[in-house]
Parts: structure tokens; sequence; C-alpha cells
């Protein structure tokens, strides 16, 4: 192991492994989250404000590409640098490191299945942060079951806009909305086909029969926006179409598959930020004459948080490393964000207990650190559904003779 290989007591990231863009880029995003993204997360999650400048100025570091490729403008960096990314943005404030990775998350797709010319119209004013991004799947009538979406596409075969579609359903929980300027929309252009009517579109605010409904009013990342999208016969013309009709649900699921990951790295980021203030809080604090830190009782809770932290931050950094690898991510990106949000909501509710009574208060943050946590369980598939790919993982491998 090199001198910088271990994880400090202060939970702090490892610099093993990283090369020099990697670390570069960490401090980077370290040294903005805690100047321009930190100071205002209070303030911002009590007033439920999402602030449109903390994106553009992501956009101006370049953090809102980080891992495309640089051909069509984004920071080419490796998965792992985005991980990082977003540990640093996740220590600072979840609702800021959601936004960033849903953003990211309506890219990927794009990326992948778009013909050149979508990747040349839609990627690039995402990539300069002059566009933000949502990712619209769930509906009322399938969250964990997306297959069950309801959301009609309906071909055009006649007239000026023949091969195109029109959208008509509803779509809940969509992060980033009403704010984003771009959604990667699923719907259905068969419902009885259940995952093989799903095909995904690319749609621009503004379209004509395509408004937002209401507002989400969330227990946590309450300054990352959240609203519903009602489309009433909203044209998608022909070429915004992504990839095949029938395509959609692969599309999702892919999708996912990589955007978990930056949500393991963030909730590392949470669990970290709730390990660094209790360990702060034990020292400067006393009771009965001597300060907190001297109570066996509570440095075990802070050596377990430290041990969960590094375990957490050591399964993102692993998925991260199979993506850049090209390695399939289903089971190992599942893992990482299962673990990493089981982490954040234990260790940060473990802050607020060492904290007491300030852990408690809303102006302190500790608490915030427990409602951002909790969401994370919920969503890029809730941590049940984690365990049934998990699950179906192993019984596979087993079942695999040799
Ligand atoms: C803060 C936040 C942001 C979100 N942002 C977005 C977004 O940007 N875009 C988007 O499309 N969606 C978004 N969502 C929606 C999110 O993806 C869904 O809430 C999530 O997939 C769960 O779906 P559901 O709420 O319908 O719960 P359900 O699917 O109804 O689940 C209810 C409960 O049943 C359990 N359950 C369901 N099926 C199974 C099963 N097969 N096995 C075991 N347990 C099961 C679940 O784990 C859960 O505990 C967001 C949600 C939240 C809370």
């Amino acid at each position: 192991m090199t001198p910088n290989a271990a994880a400090g007591p202060s939970g702090a990231p490892s610099a093993g492994g990283l090369t020099a863009e990697e670390r570069l880029l960490r401090d980077t995003a370290r040294e903005f989250a805690q100047r321009e993204v930190a100071p205002t997360a209070i303030e911002r999650d009590e007033q439920e404000r999402f602030d449109r400048s903390i994106f553009t100025r992501m956009g101006e570091l370049g953090l809102t590409g980080t891992p495309l490729p640089e051909s069509i403008g984004g920071g080419g960096f490796s998965y792992l640098g985005w991980a990082l990314v977003m540990e640093e943005l996740g220590a600072a404030d979840m609702a800021t490191a959601v936004t960033l990775s849903v953003h990211l998350l309506s890219q990927f797709p794009v990326l992948s299945y778009g013909r050149p010319e979508q990747i040349e119209r839609w990627l690039p004013p995402m990539l300069a942060g002059e566009a933000l991004g949502a990712f619209c799947l769930t509906e009322p009538a399938g969250g964990s079951d997306a297959a069950a979406l309801r959301t009609r596409a309906e071909r055009i075969d006649d007239g000026p806009d023949a091969g195109g579609y029109r959208l008509t359903g509803t779509k809940i929980w969509i992060s980033n909305a009403p704010e984003a300027d771009r959604y990667l929309v699923f719907a259905t252009v068969d419902p009885s086909k259940g995952p093989k009517g799903i095909t995904a579109f690319l749609v621009e605010k503004g379209v004509e029969g395509f408004r937002f409904g209401a507002h989400e009013k969330k227990m946590g990342i309450r300054s990352c926006p959240a609203a519903e999208l009602i489309f009433d016969g909203a044209l998608v013309p022909a070429e915004n179409r992504l990839g095949e009709e029938g395509g959609g649900y692969r599309i999702a699921l892919s999708s996912l598959a990589e955007g978990r990951i930056s949500i393991g790295a963030g909730c590392v980021g949470i669990a970290r930020s709730a390990l660094e203030q209790a360990a702060g809080y034990l020292q400067q604090r006393k009771a009965f004459g001597a300060p907190l830190a001297e109570l066996q009782g509570l440095r075990f809770m802070l050596a377990e948080m430290a041990r969960d932290v590094a375990a957490a931050r050591a399964l993102v950094h692993e998925a991260a490393r199979a993506k850049d690898r090209g390695e399939p991510l289903g089971e190992v990106s599942s893992l990482a964000k299962w673990t990493a949000s089981d982490t954040a909501m234990k260790v940060a509710t473990d802050a607020v207990q060492l904290f007491g009574g300030s852990g408690y208060s809303r102006e302190t943050g500790i608490e915030r650190l427990m409602r951002d946590a909790k969401g994370a369980q919920i969503y890029e598939g809730t941590n049940q559904i984690h365990r049934s790919i998990v699950a179906d993982a192993v019984l596979k491998r087993s079942a695999t003779p040799g």
C-alpha cells in the first residue's frame, strides 16, 4: 500500500490509484463545492430554492459533462473521475449533486444510442451547462414497475408531421423539472407490448401540448426541483426519436445502471460530511467536564461510521472502474448505490445522534444530511429493487455450469 492509499481517520478520500488528472479534477470540484455550493445549502434547502447560477458555474468549470468525450465538448475524464466529482458535491449539497447526476443521466443515452446528427444537435449546449436536462420515466402507474408506464406515443402516418409522434400522458417525480430545458421522455407506442413498446424521445421545453403540473413537496434534496410533466398531444418530430421504436426500455435500464454509480458517489459524500462534522463536534463539545471524544461509546460509533464510509467508497470506485473497463454494470452498480445510500442514511442518522439537540435543529444542517440520504434509498431504483437485481445475478452465476 502506498502512503496515500488509505483513507485517513477523517474518512477523507484516498489519493491512491488516482491519476494526476483525476486528483486535479477532484481538487477543483472540492474547492468549488466548498466555496460556492456548501455556504448556501441550508438556506436553499429551507427555501426550496433552485439556484440556476450554480449549474451555470458547473458548466464554466467543465463539470456538466465530466465523463463525456472531449470530441463533443465533454471533459474526457474517466468514470472514476466523475465519481470523485459527485462525492465532493454530495459532501457539500446532495441537491446540487442530484441536479448534476440527472443532467448527465439524460445525456448518456443520447451518446450511446443517438445518431451522429442527434448527438451534435442535442448534447453541446448541455455539456456547456447552457441547457439543463431531465430524465422522465416514472408515472403514477409505474415507478419500480417502469414497464407499466402509460404515456402514449402515437405515430403520425400522414400530413406535414408524418413520421413524428404525439405524446399524451403524465410523468411524476421528474427531477430538475420545471427548470430543465431538455427532457428525455419514455413513452409507449403500444401498451399491450409491455416493455417492448417503450420508446425514448427527446423533448424540448416550450413544445405545444407539454406543460408542468404539481411540484413535488419533498422531504430532502429540496433545492433540487421535481415536478409533474403533462403531455397533451405534444408533437415530437421524427428526428427526435432516440433509438428504435420499442428500444426505450433497454435504453432506460442501461442508463440507470450508469447513473446509479454517481448517485452512490454522492451518497459517499453525504456520509463523509456527516462523519467529518461529527468528529469535529465530539472534540469541541464537553459534557461532564471532558470532551465527548473521550467517551468510548461515542468513539466506537465514530469508528464504525468511518468504516462504513470507506467500504461504501470502495464499492462505488469498483463500480466506476468497471464502467471505465467497459464491463457489465448491472450487479456492481446496484451493489454500489444500495450500499452507499444505506451508508449515508445510517451515518447521517448517527451524526444527528452525536450532535444531540443541535443535530435535530434545522439550523446546523446535520438533519438535512439524513433527509437527503433517505431519498437516495428510493430513487434510481429502490434498494429493494437492487436486492432483486443482485439476487438475480447471484442465482444466474450459480446456475451456470462450470
Ligand atoms: C427525490 C426523488 C427524485 C426522483 N427523480 C426522478 C426522476 O428524475 N425521474 C424519474 O423518472 N423518476 C424519479 N423519481 C421516481 C423514482 O424513480 C420512484 O419513486 C422509484 O422508482 C420508486 O417507484 P414508486 O415511487 O412508484 O414506488 P413503488 O414502485 O410503488 O414501490 C413502493 C414500495 O414497494 C417496493 N417494491 C416495489 N416493487 C418491488 C419488488 N418487485 N420487490 C420488492 N419490493 C418492491 C419498493 O421498493 C417500495 O418500497 C424520483 C423519486 C424521488 C423520491
